[in-house]
């Protein structure tokens, strides 16, 4: 079975081709558009869709080595995202079956990054039913309790900003580029975890909050400015570092939580936060240190991506649950 899989819901463009659970093309055109405005802005963001989408799927089947004739179907992300962002996906996907005369289907993006763990790859393991997903991106902070490919359950979730969001915004306040994510990743790396400590936020049950986190900062910033203007540039790493410390320090305390209330002790994380290389390790110590077993993706299926709604595609497509013309883009879509 070949699937071509194309992802836009947001502000990457991107195209994949899988022959079963096997990625043979990932391709993804990212925009830089959006770094000076310091944030993802809409209808630059679909414009920029309706360029990238014809050379991207072109690229994606060219390095697959697979015509659009050899395609058993076509997946495309429905939603949650960007509507003038989506709609340029699902439009050309829903053109492209019809031409082809060949199956439609529709992926909810954030199952995707959930199951993006049964792409087979060399030196990953999948997760097995059921375990606990910790979806950690731009727009969502999950915990999620998966029964199996299509039944999965959101037992815990923020209560405001996203944690991709917490990373991005405060960046921001340290005057780094949009996405900041990564970089106070990178600059954490050099950084002291522990050289600042910021409080915890009380949320009950398995629930989280951010919004206060970014506020806590801000003030620490803008105190810590007044005294020495250079605070910023003199400190970047140890803030970086604490910053990164006290968000990685929420998350599994969640988890920890979730892990107490379910009996499962399988964790999976996904989304583009899982990229982070703290949460990472963090993760992964807690194989051996609570008989945890983790499985951390492959760093080119955390962000947005399309082989991920490939592999929903795959396993949609083996069940029969196909779509059709009339599926619209949704902003937002029930879990
Ligand atoms: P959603 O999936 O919720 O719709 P999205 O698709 O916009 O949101 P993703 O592409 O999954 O989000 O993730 C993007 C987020 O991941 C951004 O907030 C970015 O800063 C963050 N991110 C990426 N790499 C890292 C990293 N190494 N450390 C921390 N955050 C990171
Ligand atoms: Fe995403």
């Amino acid at each position: 079975i070949y699937i071509l899989a194309i992802e836009s819901s947001c502000d990457d463009t991107a195209a994949a081709v899988l022959e079963n659970n096997r990625v043979l093309s990932n391709v993804v055109a990212r925009q830089s558009i959006h770094e000076e405005y310091g944030g993802v802005v809409p209808e630059l963001a679909s414009r920029a869709h309706q360029q990238n989408i014809v050379p991207v799927i072109d690229v994606a089947l060219k390095k697959a080595g697979i015509s659009k004739e050899q395609l058993s179907a076509i997946a495309f992300t429905q939603g949650p995202g960007l509507m003038g962002s989506l709609l340029v996906g699902s439009s050309f996907a829903k053109s492209m079956a019809l031409a082809l005369n060949i199956p439609l289907i529709a992926v909810n993006h954030m199952h995707a990054h959930i199951l993006a763990h049964f792409i087979e790859e060399e030196g990953y393991d999948k997760p097995e039913f059921p375990f606990l997903a910790l979806t950690i991106s731009g727009g969502h902070t999950q915990i999620v309790k998966v029964n199996s490919f299509f039944d999965m359950e959101i037992i815990g979730e923020t209560t405001d900003d996203a944690v991709g969001e917490a990373f991005d915004k405060t960046a921001k306040i340290l005057g780094l580029p949009y996405p900041g994510g990564p970089l106070i990743d990178k600059f954490a790396q050099e950084g002291n975890p522990r050289a600042y400590s910021f409080t915890k936020p009380k949320v009950d049950g398995l629930n989280f909050s951010f919004s206060g986190l970014k506020t806590q900062i801000l003030y620490f910033i803008q105190k810590n400015s007044k005294e020495n203007p250079n605070f910023i540039e003199e400190n970047k790493n140890n803030i970086c570092a604490s910053i990164q410390n006290i968000i990685i320090q929420i998350l599994m305390d969640k988890i920890k939580m979730a892990v107490q209330e379910t009996g499962i002790k399988q964790i999976a994380i996904g989304g583009g936060v899982s990229a982070n290389s703290g949460i990472r390790k963090t993760l992964k110590e807690t194989e051996n240190q609570y008989g945890w077993k983790t499985f951390i993706p492959k760093f080119e299926y955390t962000t947005d991506n399309a082989a991920m709604i490939g592999i929903v595609g795959y396993h949609k497509y083996l069940e029969n649950h196909f779509s059709n013309a009339a599926t619209v883009a949704k902003a937002r879509i029930e879990f």
